[in-house]
């Protein structure tokens, strides 16, 4: 049923049209993903990118365009008439990895587009762009309300703040898809579950040599990351650990005082993830046990630094299925479904209808070297203009 009306949908002439001037635009939407991909944008920064979408929602024409407290920027692609049905909030993420003072540079060789962000999520953020002036353009008639909406908070510690403010805004009613650059071909309506830690340590310390033997932060820390790294992790549902960053000491010739990490925990599964931080927990009440028992000194603090809810919904779901039909029709025949932790945990763990698609190919992502394959592009896009106006126009739960 929904595979044919999708198909019914990619056949209507406006439809049609509007796919063709998105396939004609690319060269355009190229320049459009290096523009975004050369304004930094640091988890918790995002200021500048945030009002550089700002303008260009209004120079779109979308309308009730606005910025919120955090930075999300917003606007709406208005139904018909007054809106029958709940909105479809389309989204991606402003952020990227790179602190500030990050060079950005970006090149071109044949099919490959490099730069840091480049396809996470310059190219997600200039989807939304070539979807808000195919909208635009083609006065499509919708009942229900298309939002565009470019968010924070999705990398590094945000914890998805910005996707926390938009699904509280929108609510239970309104379906969302979530829009990253690389990924294509790939659906997530799973979220996997991520709770992050800071473990610090604080210790006597003192001079290498004149107070040796006097505990260090920097030694038990290291004791700390050896116990982590001996816990074994069931394979299937997948769990892992990584210790991401660690700071402490003062200098060579000093026993170091404070010492911390960021521990990243994840699952598949809501239990194992439980258990995992349960044995992490384990690890450090023992270690401050025996710093109690030998009275050395040490003292170890573990502090919750974000908590990625884990959630999904069925493969069977409307929404699901449509975004299924959207990269069917455009020529994908290889659908993949991942598991994976993006802004769709939000509405996902609340049992609300979204999925996270991709629009084209890309490698690197988080490194200097990432970078974008724009073979799949056109597709990638036509896919999300596809899904979009199915969304709208026939999701009911
Ligand atoms: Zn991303």
């Amino acid at each position: 049923m929904t595979m044919k009306r999708v198909k019914l949908l990619a056949h209507e002439e406006i439809v049609q049209a509007a796919l063709q001037e998105l396939q004609g635009n690319i060269a355009a939407i190229l320049d459009s993903i290096v523009a975004i991909q050369q304004i930094p944008a640091p988890t918790f920064a995002e200021a500048e990118r945030a009002s550089y979408m700002r303008a260009q929602f209004e120079a779109l024409g979308l309308q009730d365009v606005e910025e919120d407290s955090l930075h999300n920027v917003y606007g709406r692609f208005p139904a018909a008439s007054s809106a029958e049905r709940p909105p479809v909030v389309v989204s991606a993420h402003l952020d990227t990895v790179f602190p500030a003072g990050t060079a950005l540079p970006a090149r071109r060789n044949g099919r490959f587009l490099y730069g840091p962000g480049i396809g996470d999520n310059a190219t997600g953020l200039a989807g939304l762009l070539a979807l808000a002036r195919t909208l635009t353009t083609y006065h499509f008639s919708l009942p229900a309300d298309v939002w565009l909406v470019a968010n924070v908070g999705e990398e590094g510690l945000g914890d998805l703040c910005g996707m926390r403010a938009v699904v509280k805004r929108f609510g239970q009613q309104a379906r969302y898809i979530i829009v990253e650059g690389g990924l294509y071909g790939q659906i997530s309506h799973q979220a996997i579950g991520v709770r992050r830690f800071r473990i610090e340590i604080e210790a006597p310390g003192g001079h290498s040599w004149g107070n040796f033997g006097n505990a260090s932060a920097v030694h038990e820390l290291g004791k700390i990351i050896a116990q982590i790294t001996s816990l074994s992790v069931p394979q299937n549902p997948k769990t892992t650990y990584n210790v991401g960053v660690i700071e402490g000491g003062t200098s060579i010739n000093t026993i170091a005082q404070t010492a911390s990490m960021l521990l990243d925990l994840r699952s598949e599964a809501p239990e194992a993830l439980a258990e995992l931080e349960t044995a992490v927990r384990e690890i450090v009440a023992q270690a401050n046990e025996t710093a109690k028992h030998k009275h050395t000194g040490v003292r170890v603090t573990m502090e919750q630094i974000g908590n990625r809810p884990a959630g999904s919904i069925p493969r069977q779901s409307p929404l699901v299925k449509m975004a299924v039909a959207a990269l069917h029709q455009v020529g994908c025949s290889r659908v993949s479904y991942i598991a994976s932790s993006t802004d769709a945990n939000i509405p996902l763990s609340q049992g609300i209808p979204a999925v996270c698609i991709g629009l084209a190919e890309s490698g690197n992502a988080h490194r200097l070297d990432e970078y974008l394959d724009v073979t799949h592009l056109p597709n990638g896009l036509a896919q999300l203009l596809l899904l979009t106006l199915a969304a709208a126009r026939y999701a009911t739960s």
